[in-house]
């Protein structure tokens, strides 16, 4: 493929605005391109209405390497802010601009193309590849946890993700998540007569009060990744100045890692709620949107080391092995049967969620370089009986 090709794929898939939903655009046209191939097995897998997984899976017998990238972007944002059109895909010079130029159409584009290269030349792969492209990674990571639980990821012998870390950094482990709410219902009456009424704020905030301390008990620090983190970062309640307020809630999000599995948190903040419950007249109710696992990881893990290696030499940089404080699609996928390592590796920028969002066009090239030479290298590294990842 020339690198024209390469690009107007990259601007093909930016001109499709998938913010936060309309995936399955993507998925046909990605699936529109490994169409001229009957070797490659082309599965749509539905999440929601206009919302497809696509898994395309090329090769052989042997081990397979899951390929990984989400589909949706986030919001674009005020669009007369930026320079560039978000959904045009223009190039200057070395940058392609649009939403998605770095996080994370480049390093789909790059993985997609790897695979469609590979099946161009007839590439003898010795094992299997299996594109895992997703839904909604940016709003809860939800495509991945349906791919996984579908049995999708149950073969893997690894998984590169090809979020933009950049290609001088490979991320082995990452921070979890847990967003939680807590919803404080009391009784609302005139605030001349309090002891009529149940005041939501006073409860809520016993919550707050005693939920700072609880978690700033966990004083376990990870080495790459750092504390836990819990901040309080959403809080309302009230409907006006003379009325005891019915209803408080407050918004929290905390940044895991993997000493504290998130069911450690989830029981002490269970048990909290349920012991302010006790109280007379208190009504707190807890939910989570979308957690996340942190992702424990092994610098060492051959994965791990052959993906820098191959970095260094294919980019000539010293590409650092590091941890992120950002959770990915790998934490669901590591849910599946079988046990392997997860990497994140891709083309990027730090102009991630911001206006003029843009690509490095040699990076995003470099990338195709980097998978097309790792991942023959890893089917056969994981062939090898000594490093068979069980
Ligand atoms: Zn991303």
């Amino acid at each position: 493929m020339t690198p024209q090709a390469k690009i107007a794929i990259l601007q093909h898939l930016i001109q499709i605005p998938s913010v936060n939903d309309h995936e399955a655009q993507v998925a046909d046209y990605i699936a529109s391109l490994f169409a001229p191939y009957p070797q490659a097995k082309i599965e749509k897998v539905t999440y929601a209405n206009g919302r497809d997984n696509l898994v395309v899976t090329i090769g052989h017998e042997g081990p397979q390497l899951g390929l990984s990238g989400h589909m949706d972007v986030v919001a674009a944002g005020d669009e007369s802010a930026w320079t560039h059109a978000p959904f045009a895909g223009e190039v200057v010079g070395d940058q392609l601009f649009g939403r998605g130029a770095s996080d994370m159409k480049s390093g789909l584009a790059a993985i997609v193309i790897t695979m469609l290269e590979f099946l161009e030349q007839g590439t003898q792969l010795p094992g299997s590849i299996r594109l895992l492209a997703t839904v909604g990674e940016e709003t809860g990571e939800y495509g991945a946890g349906q791919l996984t639980d579908e049995g999708y990821a149950d073969n893997l012998a690894g998984l590169v993700i090809a979020e933009p870390s950049g290609l001088d950094n490979v991320v082995y482990t990452a921070r979890g998540v847990i967003d939680y709410k807590v919803v404080s219902t009391g009784k609302g009456v005139h605030s001349a007569q309090p002891e009529n009424g149940i005041n939501a704020i006073d409860n809520l905030m016993k919550f707050y009060n005693a939920v700072g301390p609880l978690m700033a008990k966990h004083t376990k620090t990870d080495p790459v990744l750092g504390g836990l983190l819990h901040n309080v970062d959403l809080i309302s309640g009230g409907e006006q100045i003379n009325s005891i307020p019915a209803h408080a809630e407050l918004m929290a999000n905390m940044r895991t890692i993997p000493a504290y599995p998130n069911q450690v948190i989830y029981d002490e903040l269970e048990s909290l709620i349920a012991e302010l419950n006790k109280e007379d007249g208190v009504q707190l109710d807890l939910s989570y949107s979308f957690p996340e696992e942190a992702i424990p990881g092994d610098p060492q893990a051959p994965l791990v080391q052959l993906a820098k290696q191959i970095s260094d030499k294919v980019c000539g940089h010293d590409t650092q092995v590091v941890g992120s404080g950002g959770a990915n699609d790998g934490a669901e996928f590591l849910r599946a049967k079988a046990d392997f390592t997860s990497i994140e590796i891709g083309p990027g920028s730090n102009t991630s969620h911001q206006i003029d969002e843009y690509i490095s066009i040699k990076e995003y090239l470099q990338a195709i370089d980097f998978y097309e030479a790792l991942v023959p290298a890893f089917l056969q590294q994981a062939q090898k009986p000594e490093s068979v990842i069980e």
